[in-house]
């Protein structure tokens, strides 16, 4: 009898499952509780793979060998724990497709900065002629790709809900960016679930392979000290170079692996302390692939930049308006603060589940000139702030808080969306309101 493989979840990861079950033999089911969108209804339709969409048939589902779980879906809900109690196992589309792959595998993880770090590696890696596939949560699921292409090289964006389905699976290179609260309502509220989550990034790493992290990172300096790492070691470190990883001294990058490199940070295309460690994490990436310096110094200095993460888009009237949309929590926002040097209004707000301000009180006192509130509920925003900044102003749509935005301010000045929330109050997703943010600056 064949295997059966069902698919919880149609989008992008789950279709890209499917496709690759069909193709590797397993009889195949899809299930969506949500509706699924229309791309991939007809995708499913041209692969002839059956389906059901608005709701999970529990008999469907129940026969099967394998769960390949969508990362939306939590391990809490109820047909997952029905599946796990009935001993199928449940797993993640990248542990699926890297079963029938034996190409190569960077792997990236961190609260943040992780598609930043992955567009960048991946740049540097298509520069240097590898034949290299992108994937994970940025573009093309990993699972189609592993189908329909013949990549040796993957660049692979990894959140934690992906990596909570990882268990067989072993990264070459393994990077983390670094690990503050973010998604917490997925770990029953308890930090210690979430850091595990992220280090199951070099879970099976063995000592062919490499660990690339932030040493300047307190909680995860401190969790290396539980495990035993066979990989070869590169932290990353704003301070003084390590002997095998990268730091900087005054303005410069320097890298220590086989070879030595560097680099002034002013030649980064990407700016900003956040992006100096995205930059040196990608640049010992390169150097555990033994790319050329030349090549890594090209790539380092001509990034163009990923849309909705400190965007410098527009000056209008001498004003500079800034889309970082995708600061969807508190530590990114600090971040974009701490990298604009010139007085600020900060258009922030949207959803969020108790967000800590008061890490932000010493950057907002220094830098922020306003405040323009932009969401359903402002008033945790208005409470944390008000006292410290003369001008809070509440709003509730794109248009009227990128108005509120103009007039409040001047010639060499900016104005960054840097929301420090989750979106989903008054936008789609973060890209939404990036663009709505953008087409309202370019209407002013
Ligand atoms: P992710 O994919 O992890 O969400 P992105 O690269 O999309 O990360 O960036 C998300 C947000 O975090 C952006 O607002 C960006 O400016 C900020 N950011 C980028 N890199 C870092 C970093 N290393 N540390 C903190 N914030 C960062």
């Amino acid at each position: 009898m064949a295997e059966k493989a069902v698919i919880l979840g149609a989008g992008e990861s789950g279709v890209g499952a499917a496709i690759l079950a069909q193709r590797k033999g397993f009889e195949v089911f899809v299930s969506d509780a949500g509706r699924i969108r229309e791309p991939y209804i007809e995708l499913l339709h041209s692969y002839g793979l059956p389906f059901e969409s608005g709701q999970h048939t529990p008999e469907k589902i129940l026969d099967a060998t394998t769960v390949i779980k969508s990362p939306g879906i939590p391990d809490t809900a109820p047909l997952i724990w029905q599946c796990r109690a009935a001993g199928i196992p449940v797993i993640s589309e990248i542990e699926f497709a890297g079963r029938y792959t034996r190409a190569r595998t960077v792997c990236i993880t961190g609260s943040n900065g992780k598609t930043t770090t992955t567009m960048l590696t991946y740049h540097i890696l298509q520069k240097a002629g590898f034949n290299v596939g992108l994937a994970g949560n940025v573009g093309q699921s990993f699972a189609r790709q592993v189908a329909e292409k013949e990549f040796d090289l993957y660049v692979i964006e990894l959140s934690s809900f992906q990596l909570d389905g990882m268990y067989d699976f072993r990264a070459d290179v393994a990077i983390l960016l670094n690990i503050t609260p973010d998604h917490l309502d997925r770990y029953d509220y308890r930090m210690e679930n979430y850091v595990d989550s992220k280090f199951r990034i070099i879970r099976n790493q063995t000592a062919a392979d490499t660990f690339i992290y932030n040493a300047d990172d307190p909680i995860i300096v401190k969790e290396l000290e539980k495990y035993t790492i066979p990989a070869t070691r590169l932290p990353f470190t704003l301070g003084e170079p390590p002997s095998l990883g990268a730091g900087t001294t005054g303005n410069i990058m320097i890298i220590n692996s086989k070879t030595k490199f560097s680099m002034s940070i002013f030649d980064f295309a990407l700016q900003g302390k956040h992006n100096t460690y995205n930059t040196m994490a990608a640049g010992l990436a390169a150097a555990a692939l033994n790319i050329r310096n030349e090549t890594v110094r090209e790539s380092l200095a001509d990034f163009k930049g990923v849309e909705h993460r400190l965007e410098s888009f527009l000056k209008v009237h001498g004003i500079e308006f800034i889309n970082d949309s995708k600061a969807t929590n508190v530590n990114s926002t600090w971040y974009a603060l701490e990298c604009v040097n010139k007085p600020i209004v900060w258009i922030c707000g949207g959803e969020e589940h108790g967000n800590d301000y008061s890490e932000l009180l010493d950057l907002v006192r220094r830098k922020v000139k306003a405040i323009v509130c932009l969401g359903r509920d402002n008033s945790r925003l208005i409470n944390a702030f008000k006292g410290i900044v003369n001008d809070i102003v509440d709003t509730h749509d794109m248009n009227e808080a990128v108005r509120s935005a103009y007039y409040l301010a001047s010639d060499n000045e900016a104005v960054l969306l840097s929301p420090a929330c989750k979106s989903f109050d008054l936008f789609e997703s973060y890209e939404d309101r990036g663009r709505q943010f953008k087409a309202c600056v370019r209407q002013l």
